[in-house]
């Protein structure tokens, strides 16, 4: 990977923030955008502006053929076995949403269970609560390690006849952990209960092949894969969407209408009610096009080594522990200081110009597992170097000394 080539597409790099050069380390939040996918954007709406499937005129039908070319970038770069698999949302919360009122209304009743991680993202918890509460089922947390791994004996006993959902996140926001999706999909395969994979955190960092995993549903937020905010995808097995029924309703999910009944439109169109974000999906399959033009084996090589390196310059600091240190982790470091306060730590460090987050990073189950109420994130994206977390170190190290 030619670190150099990568910053410079990166044109927010080169800006100042209070003086100094920008440090981000803030990925896990969102990421910068690269100039193909900002120039995507432009281009689209200098040339190609247009609602989709609709008009009959020359730019109607340029607009649907470059959201459907991003639909099925997105569907090769995930391994789906086609676009129809691919409906675009706003982002993951979005997508969990979408199952939860869908799949999940016609799935789970009253007494039924739910397995979520103690390690979830709010957004993969309050859609199957809210859930819960309206149909009388319940969520049960699969319990994790004070490393931060899933603790997978544990999680085969949660099974119950009652089991009807697993939903879990394939890297951990918090913690870093990349769970062992697979091996979780096939248990709950066994018990016939399928699998949601929040991989908002995992699509920008490691290779995903959906059917390889085997997940029954896959979620990823475009803004953390170098694309733009506002959209995203939900994959799913095209047996279950086919069985589902659309959450919302609205144009462009039909094919016929009557104030009796209407006639859906077929796959993924019934799941995307209204006018799509069109031009973010091309920005999207814009910053798939970036990722795949250096290679997912590359960035997971390059971040889970820099993710090595910063966990040991970390843990070199007296006073400073580290939160979650799974063996098999990538990209996030999450750590307290002794006696300092997290955000008054992360105003310190912005007045150098590194962005880091501090907070409970929308996970408060897992903070309070570790008896914390907010850490400071550092988290780790493709344009990251070993210079970057040199300078985070000698900032903290500053301030601590202070
Ligand atoms: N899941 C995880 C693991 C996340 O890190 C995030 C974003 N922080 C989300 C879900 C929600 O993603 P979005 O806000 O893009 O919908």
């Amino acid at each position: 990977m030619k670190l150099d080539t990568i910053r410079s597409d990166f044109p927010i790099l080169k800006r100042k923030v209070n003086d100094h050069s920008l440090i981000w380390l803030d990925n896990a939040a969102t990421t910068q955008k690269p100039h193909c996918v900002i120039e995507s954007l432009s281009r689209y709406y200098k040339e190609n502006n247009s609602n989709v499937h609709r008009g009959a005129h020359t730019l109607a039908k340029e607009a649907t053929e470059e959201y459907e070319a991003a639909r099925k970038k997105i569907q090769k770069f995930i391994g789906a076995s086609s676009p129809e698999e691919v409906v675009f949302v706003r982002g993951t919360t979005e997508a969990i949403n979408l199952v939860a009122n869908t799949y999940g209304n016609l799935t789970i009743g009253r007494g039924d269970e739910i397995l979520l991680t103690q390690m979830e993202h709010h957004s993969n918890i309050v859609p199957w609560q809210m859930l819960c509460k309206y149909k009388g089922a319940r969520i049960i947390p699969i319990p994790i390690n004070k490393k931060g791994d899933i603790i997978l004996e544990e999680y085969e006993k949660l099974f119950t006849p009652r089991t009807r959902m697993v939903s879990i996140t394939q890297v951990s926001n918090v913690l870093g952990t990349i769970n062992p999706v697979k091996q979780m999909i096939n248990i709950a395969h066994s018990h016939g209960v399928s699998v949601l994979v929040d991989g908002a955190q995992g699509a920008p960092h490691l290779g995903v092949n959906v059917q390889d995993l085997d997940a029954d549903f896959y979620t990823l937020s475009g803004h953390k894969a170098y694309g733009p905010t506002g959209i995203g995808i939900l994959y799913g097995k095209k047996a279950l969407l086919e069985n589902m029924i659309p959450w919302q309703g609205g144009g462009g999910m039909i094919k016929d209408v009557d104030f009796d009944r209407t006639v859906y439109l077929e796959l993924p169109y019934k799941f995307e009610a209204g006018t799509g974000n069109i031009a973010d999906a091309v920005g999207l399959g814009a910053a798939i096009d970036y990722l795949e033009g250096i290679g997912m084996y590359n960035i997971e090589h390059h971040e889970q080594e820099l993710t090595r390196y910063a966990t040991e310059a970390l843990s070199s600091i007296n006073g400073l522990h580290i939160i979650g240190n799974a063996p098999h982790k990538t990209s996030v470091m999450s750590f307290i200081i002794e006696g300092i306060d997290p955000s008054k730590m992360a105003g310190l460090l912005d007045q150098e110009g590194i962005a880091v987050r501090a907070g409970h990073h929308c996970a408060q189950p897992v903070l309070k597992y570790f008896g914390v109420d907010s850490t400071l994130r550092a988290s780790i994206g493709i344009y990251n170097t070993h210079k970057d977390i040199d300078a985070l170190v000698q900032g903290l190290l500053k301030h601590i000394n202070q």
